[in-house]
């Protein structure tokens, strides 16, 4: 069993939190503190069985109900937007996970890896938009920063034991999402009723989302350059429909090693939190004859433009990689709210590109900031 002894969880109440809190259950973990958004019934009753001391929560009026609903336990709650920064800076964990989706997910990883804790990161915005910031802050911490995430899990299990010079590439798989196959005529007419049904995983609604567009691919990849220090040019995207083979790594020999799995996040979790051990899990056995059988194929880059956008976002370097980030969430909340239709999201996110497409100038923490607010007006401007 590994080191690790008590997590702290940002997002509990979301869909990696609360497979989280199941995996913590399973490898009987102590878990400190909690944090959500505004979900304070879900949050009130993990508080109750997990008898974490200490929760953060984002909307003020949510936190104030939840004084109300809980004062009968012995828990303090942190309330505001800047809560779940100030729960991850001062909680007694080892280990946070952060779990929270979206940028809001970067100011909290940064206070966790400053005050010497290990990070397990489903937050992959935050790695997207500021992983140049991040990991070098986590080496100069000597924290880890683990992948939850299936790809770049499977891509940390087909590293270990290798050397960096004996990679020739990454191999991220996707599944394709619900569209595979559309022309973009097709996609014209996606509703998000359409978009929320997900072939193989069960997600939260903004990673649904933005996975049936394949931008989530292209934050994978970005994610995967920061995660292993691997350029853009040596990472290959390609689908495989069953989501069965999480990704792959070729060798410079030709050799290529896989990582299958029964999708199930846990498995990610659990590897995050028992890292270097493995331990018997909560996911089911592979059954490889009832698969029967695994298809390839190449994405169709002129119907699904998002991983070429964020080849060119992290080409063009600075605060590229941010913006293409910004303008995807707010395209995707959009596209929820009826705002825009489908394939304006491809649209918007390559207009935010091009409009601040200047890499350059040294990154900074408010730099970043101030990247990703512009992005998210410009993109809202241009709806009008
Ligand atoms: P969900 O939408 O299910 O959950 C998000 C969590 O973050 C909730 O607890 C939510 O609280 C909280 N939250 C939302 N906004 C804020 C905010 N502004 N401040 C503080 N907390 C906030 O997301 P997922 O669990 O699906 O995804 C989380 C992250 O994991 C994303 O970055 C995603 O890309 C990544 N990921 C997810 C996978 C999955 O299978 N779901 C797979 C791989 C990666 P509340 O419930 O109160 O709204
Ligand atoms: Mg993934």
């Amino acid at each position: 069993m590994s080191e690790k002894k008590s997590i702290t969880v940002l997002g509990s109440t979301g869909s990696i939190g609360t497979q989280t809190i199941q995996t913590a259950r399973h490898l009987g973990l102590k878990i400190d503190a909690l944090s959500a958004n505004s979900n304070i019934s879900l949050l009130e009753e993990q508080l109750r069985l997990s008898g974490a001391k200490t929760c953060a929560v984002a909307d003020e009026k949510a936190a104030l109900d939840l004084k109300t609903r809980i004062s009968d336990l012995d828990v303090k709650i942190l309330a505001g937007k800047d809560a779940a920064s100030e729960l991850a800076a001062f909680c007694p964990s080892d280990t946070l996970v952060n779990a929270i989706i979206g940028f809001s997910g970067l100011v909290p990883t940064i206070k966790a890896i400053e005050s010497g804790k290990n990070i397990a990161i489903a937050n992959k915005e935050t790695l997207v938009a500021a992983g140049e910031i991040v990991m070098p802050l986590a080496r100069e911490k000597n924290v880890s920063v683990l992948p939850i995430d299936s790809e770049h899990c499977a891509i940390h299990e087909c590293l270990r034991g290798a050397e960096k010079r004996e990679i020739r590439k990454l191999i991220i798989t996707g599944s394709g999402g619900p569209f595979f196959g559309y022309t973009r005529e097709q996609l014209q007419d996606v509703t998000p009723e359409m978009a929320l049904k997900h072939p193989n995983w069960s997600m939260g609604k903004g990673i649904t989302v933005y996975s049936s567009t394949l931008v989530n691919k292209g934050l994978e990849l970005i994610e995967a350059m920061r995660l292993f220090d691997v350029p853009e040019d040596k990472i290959d995207v390609i689908i495989n429909r069953q989501s069965i083979i999480h990704s792959l790594v070729e060798f410079v020999d030709g050799s290529v090693l896989a990582q299958l799995a029964t999708p199930d996040m846990r498995l990610c979790i659990q590897y995050a939190l028992t890292y270097p051990a493995r331990l018997e899990g909560l996911t089911k056995p592979l059954d490889l004859a009832s698969v029967g059988t695994l298809n390839f194929y190449n994405i169709d880059n002129e119907v699904f433009p998002s991983v070429n956008m964020a080849r060119r976002a992290v080409r063009t370097g600075g605060i590229n990689p941010c913006v293409y980030n910004a303008s995807n969430e707010t395209c995707v909340d959009m596209f929820l709210q009826r705002k825009i239709k489908y394939t304006d999201i491809f649209t918007l996110i390559d207009s935010a590109c091009v409009k601040f497409g200047k890499g350059g100038n040294e990154l900074t923490l408010d730099g970043i900031i101030e990247a990703d607010k512009n992005a998210r007006e410009y993109v809202k401007e241009l709806v009008g």
